[in-house]
């Protein structure tokens, strides 16, 4: 997905206690069970690799969202019918083996950085060049993906209509608001 705030400032940002709050008694906790706002709580750090395991990543701090993208680029990219994104703070994020990568135009024309394992060719990661101080990682490479969930699917005019996840809030092109929706998809990760 293509990663567009209001304005660039306003996705830099770091946002408030949920990403300052280190305290692991944070993570550890279902939430109680019983509040309805609460989610199940990621056990962090995040940790992830490609197909051999040469290359492998680790996320340190609760990521911004998690997206599906059905642009055309994603469809081709991915050889499959959508993308999916975890948006993460760069500072949170660490790679471990070496990369190969290369820039390419993503599905508006900016340049996004494709990083993949140079022996079994895994995407792991992708950087944006307008947004520096972000990582978007690629969720199905972490060793336990099925810990998040997306919060938003982004370009369904461009989907296979049975490829559109039911129940899932749709937007036809790049959502207009990110902020709020890293706001629902970390409170229901925490
Ligand atoms: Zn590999
Ligand atoms: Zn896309």
């Amino acid at each position: 997905m293509e990663f567009r705030g209001r304005d660039r400032r306003e996705v830099k940002r770091p946002r408030g206690h949920a990403l300052a709050n280190t305290d692991s008694s944070r993570y550890l906790s279902h939430g109680g069970g019983t509040g309805a706002s609460m989610g199940i709580a990621l056990k962090l750090p995040l940790t992830g690799g490609c197909v051999c395991g040469s290359l492998r990543y680790r996320v340190s701090a609760l990521p911004l969202g998690v997206f599906i993208c059905h642009c055309r680029n994603c469809q081709q990219r991915t050889g499959s019918v959508y993308s999916l994104s975890m948006i993460t703070w760069r500072k949170d994020f660490e790679a471990m083996g070496e990369t190969l990568w290369r820039d390419s135009p993503g599905g508006s024309g900016a340049m996004h950085r494709q990083h993949i394992c140079p022996q079994c060719l895994t995407r792991t990661h992708t950087e944006q060049s307008a947004y520096p101080n972000i990582i978007n990682v690629r969720p199905g490479t972490l060793d336990q993906p099925n810990v998040v969930t997306p919060v938003a699917q982004a370009w369904t005019k461009e989907a296979h209509r049975w490829a559109i996840a039911p129940n899932l809030k749709g937007f036809e092109e790049n959502p207009s608001d990110v902020q709020e929706l890293f706001e629902e998809w970390q409170a229901a990760h925490s």
